[in-house]
């Protein structure tokens, strides 16, 4: 059982919905491998008395521009990615100008092109399918809001005996599992433990333009900028500076970074793009894990039921597949864990104890 608050600012409903396989470490290449397995057989997996769901993913891979100064990176991390199986091509800026004639290349010298396994879906239809196939199977979500867990302590590790609602009522749990998103923090606090997770705000601009970029797939510019199709137009966004970047920055969209920075950054590697219109933005929160920016799954030494599906720092679409995984593996027994994780997935590195013995 799961309680929701009745909230328009859940980050699920907010997100981008992209997935990419092109990450810098082991663990996060396995887990998208594992997510993207699960959103092609969406379908199939979240079907519900006939009623066959359709995420609309579109598997226009990611391109990453590099320049000189990013050049090692790009080479490394491609190298990482081929040894995981990632469908992924590095493209000189001739071969890239010859795919993509609409951009503009003068400081790039290396390109790595997602060519399966990367692109975006309709987010909110993920949601939808899920809530209903749970629902199907028994879930019942609870509209309120949680304050606070019944515990009780032995040998110094507590259990939860129950979550407390807003509204008065009681449930009594076997596991509790904080999916709190960005506001996971509080939850785990009322358990005495410090999870190093918050809310920074990123905005998403809606942008349409008279010019036609065949092929675009989701870009990442060397600004940090990215941008993707999306319908008739294109969605972009940026990550602000940590200077900029309070925790719990109010949802209001940054326009003034739109006219100062992304526009005319974006101008100069599309220079189609000198014509776009802004139509629109929206803002959500990324729930940023302050440690090491990964997910944490599982359970924590200090509670022997409280499982964490936490801080996927912006990544949560495309890591949820693996995440329940986790989650529902910190659930069963020890040996049962070891067996599945060796096998398909290695989430213990995403243990929520990483902080205790420093591994990241
Ligand atoms: C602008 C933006 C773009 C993104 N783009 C991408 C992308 O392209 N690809 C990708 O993979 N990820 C992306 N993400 C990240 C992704 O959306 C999140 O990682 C993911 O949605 C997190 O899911 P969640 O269930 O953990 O959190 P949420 O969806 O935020 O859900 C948490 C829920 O917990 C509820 N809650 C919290 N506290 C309580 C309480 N005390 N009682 C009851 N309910 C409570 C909240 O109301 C909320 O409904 C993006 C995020 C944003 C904001």
């Amino acid at each position: 059982m799961s309680a929701t608050r009745p909230t328009p600012r859940a980050s699920s409903a907010l997100s981008a919905s992209s997935i990419r396989q092109q990450f810098s470490t082991d663990i996060n290449i396995q887990i998208s491998a594992f997510g993207i397995g699960f959103l092609r057989k969406v379908g199939q997996l979240l079907a519900c008395h006939g009623d066959v769901p359709d995420i609309g993913l579109h598997e226009g891979g990611y391109l990453y521009l590099a320049t000189q100064a990013g050049e090692a990176t790009l080479r490394e991390n491609h190298a990482l990615q081929r040894q995981h199986g990632a469908d992924v091509v590095l493209l000189s800026p001739q071969q890239l100008v010859a795919r993509f004639p609409w951009l503009a290349l003068q400081d790039v010298v290396l390109g790595s092109l997602g060519l399966s396994g990367e692109g975006w879906f309709d987010g909110y239809l993920l949601l939808t399918a899920l809530r209903k196939k749970a629902q199907s199977q028994g879930v019942r979500y609870v509209a309120d809001e949680a304050v606070g867990l019944d515990t009780a302590a032995s040998d110094g590790v507590l259990h939860v005996n129950a979550v407390r609602l807003q509204s008065g009522t009681v449930l009594p749990c076997r596991y509790a599992v904080n999916a709190g998103g960005p506001w996971a923090e509080a939850i785990a606090g009322w358990a005495g433990i410090d999870l190093p997770v918050v809310g920074k705000r990123r905005t998403v601009f809606n942008l349409a333009s008279p010019a036609a970029l065949p092929g675009c797939p989701l870009l990442i510019d060397t600004s940090g900028i990215w941008l993707r199709p999306e319908g008739q137009g294109f969605i972009c966004g940026f990550a602000p500076d940590a200077d900029n970047d309070a925790d719990f920055a109010p949802l209001e969209p940054e326009y003034d970074a739109f006219d100062s920075y992304i526009w005319p950054t974006l101008a100069e590697r599309i220079p189609g793009f000198e014509a776009l219109r802004l139509q629109g933005a929206w803002a959500g929160y990324y729930e940023m894990n302050t440690f090491d920016h990964n997910a944490i799954v599982g359970l924590h030494p200090a509670c022997d039921n409280l499982v964490f599906a936490n801080g996927f720092s912006g990544h949560g679409l495309q890591q949820c597949p693996a995440g329940w995984v986790g989650a529902w593996l910190s659930c069963c027994s020890r040996a049962a864990t070891k067996a599945w994780t060796c096998r398909h997935c290695p989430l213990n590195a995403l243990r929520a104890t990483r902080r205790c013995s420093k591994r990241t």
